[in-house]
């Protein structure tokens, strides 16, 4: 493939795909990455995460091969736009990639880069971990309980941008279609209206459902919750409960198994190696990931409902600095950090590249490079534990001592050395 202004490193190797849709695929000792800093405080915490991954991948016996791609504010620098070709096709043709923060400006005309990077290359998982460090504050009393994934959506439901805005001729049609043809007529209040469409289809819920289950059963997971508002939207949330089901009854065999039958059929008792799917009401979901933590294990959402659910499990174990996420479509992987481009801290080398750098784990996880994941995790855990950390944490900890960005992840790194 060519590239306009950005150049294929010489040393590595591309991730060579076997069988796009099983997932499968072969990883060189040396592959070539693409990686993204970001806008904003991406420009910190995107070299950071950069040395500590690079450290972590000598450290098991591989290297990497960086390949620095743009989009957002330094995109417009080079290229004049937000989000160059070279970028969509580097990270289409090099399969995994991590990026940090993008900027999106309020109401200033062009849409989410990020929204525009997931569709484009059809991202339709949004994977977000939430695991609790040792040393990391929280404020509940028992956060290690917390050990949760959310597979959130991320093709349809509202995000998928079928809206009308208040004033406009074709939110006018939509709505005398709705009252005149579809017979809700006395639904929609007169006046200034803006309406949107909520798509769940049978095709992008199964997917999504699928890959939490697979994900649960290679992880020696118990669960896997399907969380819904179904009761209220029956035939967009309560559909994707039922479809959800459908994967679990007909799909797996014996390794998995629905609540009910767990119930009817084997008083409760669930075997070692099967998975057990389930389903709660999304508001109840929110009060049990505070109040029955230990309960759940992978949760599978729609969009909306898995953005709520995943930052309130992130909050329990230390929130924005730390929570890592990661995107992921057939036979491709783009890790990042849950949190934004906090403008107001950009370039001051002040906070805390661990979201990123733990996104960088999950990257390495799908690598199938478990051992460097593991690695990091346990340097990470280790530098915050001996209370080296930034800004946003050391205000919690008595007797911290307060890191710079760098810093942090200079003694993250001297951490990777000594544990290997
Ligand atoms: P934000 O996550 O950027 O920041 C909110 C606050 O969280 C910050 O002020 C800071 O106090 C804290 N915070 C965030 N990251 C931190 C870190 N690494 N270390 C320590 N503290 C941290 O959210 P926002 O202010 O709502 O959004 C700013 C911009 O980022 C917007 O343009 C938004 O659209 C964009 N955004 C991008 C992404 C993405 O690229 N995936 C995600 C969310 C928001």
């Amino acid at each position: 493939m060519e590239f306009d202004k950005i150049d294929v490193p010489d040393e590595g190797e591309p991730i060579e795909v076997i069988d796009e849709e099983a997932d499968e695929f072969e990883v060189p000792e040396t592959p070539i990455i693409p990686i993204l800093h970001g806008d904003g405080i991406g420009t910190d915490v995107g070299p950071a995460a950069q040395q500590v991954l690079e450290a972590a991948a000598n450290a098991t016996g591989r290297d990497i091969a960086w390949m620095r791609v743009y989009a957002g504010e330094t995109a417009r620098e080079m290229y004049d736009e937000n989000l160059p070709d070279d970028t969509v096709n580097a990270i289409e043709e090099f399969r995994v990639a991590i990026k940090g923060p993008l900027t999106t400006p309020v109401g200033a005309g062009f849409r989410s880069l990020n929204v525009a990077l997931r569709q484009k290359l059809d991202f339709y998982a949004n994977v977000r971990p939430t695991y609790h460090l040792d040393g990391v504050p929280s404020p509940v009393s028992e956060p290690e309980q917390m050990d949760m994934v959310t597979f959130r959506e991320n093709t349809e439901d509202v995000y998928a941008g079928i809206e009308w805005e208040e004033g406009t001729d074709e939110v006018e049609q939509v709505r005398e279609f709705v009252e005149d043809e579809m017979g809700f007529d006395e639904t929609i209040h007169s006046g200034p209206v803006g309406i949107g469409v909520k798509p769940i289809t049978e095709y992008g819920s199964k997917r999504l459902i699928r890959r939490a289950i697979d994900y649960a059963l290679e992880h020696d997971r118990d669960s896997v919750t399907l969380v819904h508002k179904g009761n209220i939207m029956k035939f967009t949330e309560g559909q994707f409960r039922d479809w959800g089901y459908e994967v679990a009854r007909e799909e797996y065999g014996d390794e998995v198994i629905t609540e009910d039958t767990l119930w009817e059929e084997r008083d409760g008792q669930q075997p070692d190696d099967a998975v057990v799917v389930n389903d709660r009401i999304a508001d109840n979901m929110l009060q049990q990931v505070l109040t029955r933590t230990d309960e759940y294990d992978v949760l599978a959402t729609m969009n909306l409902n898995g953005d709520y659910i995943s930052d309130a499990c992130g909050a329990q174990i230390g929130g924005l600095g730390i929570a890592p996420g990661a995107n992921f479509g057939d036979a491709r992987c783009l890790a990042e950090p849950v949190h934004g481009s906090a403008p107001k801290y950009a370039g001051q080398d002040k906070v805390n590249p661990t979201a990123m750098i733990l996104s960088g784990v999950l990257m390495f996880d799908y690598m199938g490079w478990g051992d460097a994941a593991q690695l990091v995790k346990d340097a990470v855990e280790e530098t915050i534990s001996s209370k080296q950390v930034t800004y946003d944490l050391e205000r919690q900890i008595e007797g911290g001592d307060k890191l710079a960005t760098s810093e942090f992840a200079e003694a993250v790194v001297e951490n990777i050395e000594q544990l290997a």
